[in-house]
């Protein structure tokens, strides 16, 4: 397989053999086949690699997960049934009850409640710091009971970058793991591999499936963290599993030790598998990532711009912009283009902001981002509308913040309907 990535893209994961389909099989099957009982048993004892149900493993999920392994550079990966369900597997395979999360606080809102409400319930603590922490700011969160420290590439809907080779070098010295959720860069803008974070996380929802279809998640390990440099630490790893008769992951599995384990242990007791049919829908968005992504930052650059010179926008925030907080890190980290998600203020406040939203015409008003259609939100009068316009301000999210995801259509079409929705408040 070629190691370019739009190759990647089209034809990683699912290699037929001779007289085998040439677009990926729909492995609609709970169960699989053996000649023995042995067989089987072999399979359950982990001692032979194959299928046994699909709760477990699916060959049609096994196919799409290789591919996005291959996509960001990872040695092995695991499709869920979402985003959330990536987020908290990914996390809850390294730590447990007693210990500690070291998070960014510039994360999605359904992982922020998962780990300051729904993990504390299990007795997980966490400590939310600054996406801008320094090196030092970093390691004072950290704590002796801290297993893993997480943060996003591009914070949704926040914008802010992730220094990840800042973060990522904190939690190695800590002897710690970093998960980083790529949802909105996706592979094809940034491979936080490449600068050292240990496993990744992402929302296949957005722009993996890019057309709204399907929810899904996946977490890809990319092999490089030695778990055995801290068996105190990562004894889930490296001891026996009295639940497979004694396995050590790590003595067996070596590099694929992580994601073994969330596969047999984690979805074997929580079973949060995709159906094999949304997993092939997945792919056939996969096949064209890398053209949509490209279009979605080409057009995005287009509208922020434009937004950038209208008298009626207040502020723009899009990292790709010279005057944005984060365009130094966005260079280093998103030289491609960071996603088509841009947001903005209008003059007027909520008021017009929802007049804005009221006039559009091509652009959607939807509680969505990342998919080939432009859409928009104002989460002043929809996801945060509980919240008082002081209540709103502090956490940043503005009563002016309209959130824009920039479609696949023609830009000018794009420019002409903000245009009009922005002449009209
Ligand atoms: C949407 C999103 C999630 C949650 O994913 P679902 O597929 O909706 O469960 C997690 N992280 C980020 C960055 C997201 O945008």
């Amino acid at each position: 397989m070629s190691n370019k990535i739009e190759t990647k893209c089209v034809q990683a994961g699912y290699t037929p053999k001779n007289g085998e389909p040439r677009v990926l099989p729909i492995i609609q099957s709970t169960t699989y086949k053996y000649e023995t009982s042995q067989e089987m048993g072999d399979l359950f004892d982990l001692k032979a690699e194959g299928y046994f149900y699909s709760r477990l493993a699916n060959p049609t999920n096994d196919a799409v997960a290789s591919k996005i392994a291959a996509l960001e550079g990872g040695v092995a990966a695991i499709l869920t049934s979402s985003g959330q369900a990536a987020n908290f597997f990914a996390l809850f395979n390294i730590v447990n009850a007693g210990d500690h999360i070291v998070a960014s606080s510039a994360i999605y809102g359904g992982t922020f409640n998962l780990i300051s409400v729904t993990m504390k319930k299990m007795g997980i603590d966490a400590t939310f710091i600054s996406p801008d922490s320094t090196y030092e700011e970093i390691c004072t969160a950290i704590k002796p009971n801290t297993k893993a420290v997480f943060g996003e590439t591009l914070a949704n809907p926040s914008l802010a970058v992730l220094d990840i080779e800042t973060f990522a070098n904190a939690a190695h010295d800590n002897g710690l793991p970093l998960i980083v959720d790529n949802t909105f860069p996706t592979p094809i803008n940034c491979r936080p591999i490449e600068f050292g974070a240990d496993i990744v996380t992402h929302s296949t929802t957005k722009y993996m499936d890019g057309h709204a279809s399907v929810v899904g998640g996946v977490v890809v390990d990319s092999g490089n963290f030695d778990w055995t440099k801290y068996p105190e630490k990562f004894a889930c790893l490296v001891e026996p599993d009295p639940s497979y008769h004694g396995v050590s992951y790590t003595e067996q599995f070596g590099k694929a030790a992580y994601i073994t384990k969330l596969t047999v242990q984690l979805m074997r007791d929580l079973g949060s598998i995709p159906p094999a049919i949304t997993s092939f829908m997945l792919n056939l968005g996969l096949e064209s990532l890398h053209l949509r992504v490209q279009r979605h930052c080409e057009n995005a650059r287009k509208i922020a711009n434009y937004l950038t010179s209208n008298p009626k926008v207040t502020w723009v925030n899009y990292p790709d912009l010279e005057d944005n907080k984060y365009n130094r890190l966005a260079k280093k980290y998103l030289p491609n283009g960071s996603s088509g998600v841009i947001s903005f203020g209008v003059a007027g406040g909520r008021e017009s902001a929802t007049k804005f939203m009221d006039s559009l015409k091509l652009a959607a008003v939807v509680t969505h981002v990342a998919d080939a259609r432009t859409c928009c939100l104002h989460p002043a009068s929809t996801t945060h509308r509980q919240m008082t316009d002081e209540q709103l301000i502090e956490c940043g999210t503005t009563p002016d913040l309209i959130r824009l995801s920039v479609g696949i259509e023609n830009a000018d079409d794009i420019i002409e309907d903000i245009a009009q929705a922005l002449e009209n408040i």
